[in-house]
């Protein structure tokens, strides 16, 4: 290998390394921080409109997951498990890549994640709607 190869792989590896350093970093303020009990509106959608986005709830909902209570999660943001397991697969195949040279999930086909997005906005317009039942989807 030569002196550029193995620049590349020492950055790979250290960018690997810095990701896991800020997903435990994140993961201990998730489970330590009471975001529940904090009345910071951190949603520009909802401060500038008083709507909720399909994303809002989404902090409390991943907070909750955390402690494994799990129906108080789907109660902030229904989407949130979902969101959580995507987000989880993501990072453990950037983390292949980058410290082990392993591609995963390479002919996964984009469908899936269309039609996530696609359910996401559906709820975001759903969840606005001021009658029941859709009310209960409000954070
Ligand atoms: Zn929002």
């Amino acid at each position: 290998m030569n002196d550029l190869g193995k620049k590349k792989r020492v950055f790979r590896r250290l960018a690997g390394t810095g990701i896991i350093v800020l997903c435990l970093f994140l993961l201990a303020a998730g489970f330590w921080w009471d975001v529940e009990a904090s009345t910071l509106d951190v949603c520009l959608v909802h401060r500038l409109t008083g709507l909720d986005c399909p994303g809002c709830g989404m902090t409390r909902a991943f907070h909750c997951l955390l402690h494994l209570r799990i129906a108080d999660a789907l109660d902030y943001n229904v989407f949130s498990p979902v969101v959580f397991l995507l987000i989880a697969a993501l990072i453990v195949t950037i983390e292949a890549d980058l410290l082990l040279d392993k591609k995963l999930f390479q002919h996964v086909p984009p469908w899936p994640l269309v039609a996530l997005l696609a359910a996401l906005l559906v709820f975001g317009v759903v969840r606005n709607i001021p009658i029941e039942p859709f009310t209960y989807l409000h954070t």
